[in-house]
């Protein structure tokens, strides 16, 4: 049977999302940013919370684990062993390369230090579903706070290296500002053009623009496309190591 899921907006523009498997009702939190929408929208589906996943330790992603481990005792908190000492309220450590499931369906934990040194992601495989958290964002990727850019971009394109139809889920909607600055340094991406309307469009009607796919990041997001001339040119940077690319394009974006 295929997942279920629902993602909803938390504080401002933190994703809420609920995974769950209608096999055995397991259902997972991704991170914990705020727990009564939380909590609201298990209380809709009549759903038990039985996992948070927990993708790094920023605040706005584990604030909401103590209130929703005292509205549902047994659920179990898995996030990274390496921030075990910040988040403080994991039940289970992950690295690199461990499986974690949630009713039969499993999920490899993949490493992806950068924005925090780390930061995981959770990849169910056979559901072709990412969880990204702050590493990918659609059409932007999170701020390099501890780390350095080159690292980032390796996590980066150990995400893009995923099959094409997986959907991916990110931590924030920021969609619409980073649509505007990919086209600012990609502006004749015939494809990138095409989808800042369509999420303009989504915005607009109210709506939320994500999950994304995979191989629509490779086509629109401009740090995935650090290798193409495109983007190479617009940042004064032709020829250049993709990394070095990278690592300007990402101090454009924050100051931006
Ligand atoms: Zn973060
Ligand atoms: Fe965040």
């Amino acid at each position: 049977m295929n997942l279920e899921i629902r993602a909803f907006l938390c504080l401002t523009d933190n994703y809420g999302i609920l995974v769950h498997a209608p096999e055995t009702g397991a259902t997972a939190s991704i991170d914990a940013p705020e727990a009564a929408p939380i909590l609201a929208a298990l209380g809709k589906e009549g759903w038990t919370l039985t996992d948070i996943f927990v993708t790094h330790h920023h605040a706005d992603h584990v604030q909401g684990i103590a209130a929703l481990k005292a509205a549902f005792p047994q659920a179990r908190v898995t996030g990274p062993g390496r921030e075990a000492a910040t988040i403080g309220a994991l039940d289970r450590e992950v690295e690199e390369g461990d499986s974690v499931f949630l009713g039969p369906h499993m999920a490899k934990v993949i490493a992806v230090p950068g924005h925090t040194l780390g930061h995981v992601a959770y990849w169910f495989e056979a559901d072709k579903l990412l969880f990204a958290g702050d590493t990918l964002f659609a059409m932007g990727c999170g701020r390099a706070f501890e780390a350095s850019p080159a690292i980032l971009y390796r996590s980066l394109l150990k995400l893009a290296a995923l099959p094409d139809d997986t959907q991916v889920y990110c931590g924030h909607e920021y969609t619409l500002s980073n649509a505007r600055f990919a086209l600012s340094v990609d502006p004749d991406n015939a494809a990138l053009q095409r989808r800042a309307e369509t999420v303009a469009a989504l915005r607009g009607a109210g709506r939320l623009t994500l999950p994304t796919q995979m191989d629509l990041e490779r086509a629109t997001n401009p740090f995935l496309r650090v290798g193409e001339a495109a983007i190479q040119n617009s940042l004064g940077l032709a020829g250049a190591d993709p990394a070095e690319v990278f690592t300007a394009l990402r101090e454009r974006k924050n100051r931006s």
